[in-house]
């Protein structure tokens, strides 16, 4: 088939930007959707990036980056983020901002991609939309968000100078996000549901040194509390069934994270968390859309991890593409 051949359709409704055929749309401008970036553009491949918000991912809300190697001293999220950003636009890769609201697959292997009252045609799909804080669900959570309730604490630390704050959670982010935490904050207590901590060795040894810093193991929050704004968190003991109430001015959630793939729904095949399941290439269940980065069903989300994954989903893409318009593959 050839890329040139396809006619374009009109509608009288929507913005139908069918003259262009990209070879290759981005959904996400994480490490992944960049990644992916940079090698398509450097193939030539006509590539657009589409982004939600900020390009960058998750990994422009942390504050260190120390295990991408080459940065011996680690590097700021943002700036990581910045650079990748600024080296895939350098090789021609076009980025445009909205949120994706549904994809399409046609007969024909064209797919369309929508956003609001536009839609796309491209001959793949990479998807990079990553994943985004996980909730407790529960009581006083909603109420109180930005109004004492974080999912970020890079983002909101300075308003909690000098104030007693909670941090829920055992995993790296919220480690992370407590020692970063307690260069603001006058005292932190950390809430979790186990006895040890999930988190990776390093952060362990460094959290413990804290003196800012303590512990509530084997516990969990049952309701976040205040009139206004947050006072307090009511917490249980899953050994005693004791329940206590902790003061504080914030409380920081990081329980993990859950993908964003709303609008793959029906498409692709997930798993029951909703994350994409790929085959080793990267390809999704449906022929010429891959999926990388923490979207998609693994065992290690980092921005290393996700910088590969976005290399391998680019290259069979390019494989894919050329296939289809009959350039002979080296
Ligand atoms: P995570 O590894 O899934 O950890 C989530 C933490 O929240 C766990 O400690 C979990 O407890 C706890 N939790 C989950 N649901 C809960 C609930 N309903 N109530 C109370 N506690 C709950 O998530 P993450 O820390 O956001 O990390 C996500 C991924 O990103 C991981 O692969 C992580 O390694 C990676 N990451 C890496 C870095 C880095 O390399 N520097 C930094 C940040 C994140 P349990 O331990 O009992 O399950």
């Amino acid at each position: 088939m050839s890329v040139v051949s396809v006619k374009p359709k009109t509608s009288s409704k929507k913005e139908i930007k069918e003259e262009v055929i990209y070879d290759a749309i981005i959904i996400g401008g994480g490490p992944a959707g960049l990644t992916a970036g940079i090698y398509l553009s450097r193939a030539r491949m006509d590539t657009l990036l589409i982004e939600k918000a900020l390009p960058g991912g998750q990994a422009i809300l942390t504050e260190i980056i120390e295990n991408y190697p080459g940065f011996s001293h680690g590097i700021t999220g943002p700036e990581l983020m910045q650079k990748m950003e600024e080296q895939a636009v350098r090789f021609g890769l076009k980025i445009e901002y909205g949120e994706v609201v549904e994809i399409k697959t046609k007969e024909d292997k064209v797919k369309i991609v929508k956003i609001n009252n536009q839609e796309y045609r491209t001959l793949t799909i990479i998807l990079a939309s990553g994943a985004e804080a996980s909730k407790l669900d529960i009581p006083g959570e909603e109420e109180f968000r930005g109004k004492g309730v974080s999912y970020c604490g890079t983002c909101d630390a300075p308003f909690f100078k000098d104030q007693k704050i909670v941090v829920v959670g055992g995993g790296d982010t919220a480690i992370e996000e407590a020692l970063y935490l307690s260069k603001f904050a006058r005292e932190i207590t950390v809430i979790h549901r186990r006895d040890r901590l999930r988190a990776t060795k390093i952060l362990q040894e460094r959290i413990f040194l804290n003196k800012k810093i303590n512990f509530s193991w084997s516990s969990i929050p049952l309701k976040i509390l205040g009139k206004y704004k947050v006072e307090g968190i009511l917490i249980k003991d899953l050994i005693t069934s004791e329940e206590k109430e902790i003061p504080c001015q914030g409380v920081f959630i990081f329980v993990g994270n859950l993908p964003n793939t709303k609008f793959l729904k029906d498409v692709i095949k997930l798993d029951d968390r909703g994350y994409v399941i790929t085959d080793d290439n990267m390809m999704t269940s449906q022929e010429g859309i891959y999926a990388c980065g923490d979207v998609r069903k693994k065992i290690l989300r980092q921005v290393v991890t996700a910088c590969g994954e976005g290399a391998t989903a680019a290259f069979a893409a390019q494989k894919y593409i050329e296939e289809i318009k009959g350039v002979s593959y080296r």
